[in-house]
C-alpha cells in the first residue's frame, strides 16, 4: 500500500480502522461483502473526511479509503462529462 508523505496522513493513526485486518481494506479478492463491512467501519470513524479527501487527491488506485472503493474514488476525480485536456 503506498503511503506517500508520512507527514500527510499522521491522521491515519487517528483511523477507526487502524484495529482491523488490513484484508478488510484491501482484499487479496474484494467482494461486495467486503466493502459493506469495510464501509461500516469508516461511517463512523473521526477522521473520514481527512482520508476521504486524501485518497481521492493522491489517486489511491487500491482499497477502501474514506469509505469508498477505488471505482468511487475514481468517479470524484474523472466526473461524468470531465476530459483531459491535451496539450
Ligand atoms: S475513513 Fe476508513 S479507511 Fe480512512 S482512516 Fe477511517 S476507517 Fe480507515
Amino acid at each position: 500500500m503506498p503511503l506517500g508523505n508520512v507527514r500527510e496522513i499522521s491522521w491515519l493513526r487517528r483511523g477507526a480502522c487502524r484495529t482491523s485486518d488490513p484484508d478488510l481494506f484491501f482484499p487479496p479478492a474484494p467482494s461486495p461483502v467486503q466493502e459493506a463491512r469495510a464501509k461500516a467501519v469508516c461511517s463512523g470513524c473521526q477522521v473520514l473526511d481527512d482520508c476521504r479527501a486524501y485518497a481521492v487527491r493522491s489517486g489511491e488506485t487500491e482499497g477502501i479509503w474514506g469509505g469508498l472503493t477505488p471505482q468511487e474514488r475514481r468517479r470524484l476525480r474523472f466526473p461524468a462529462g470531465w476530459r483531459q485536456r491535451s496539450a
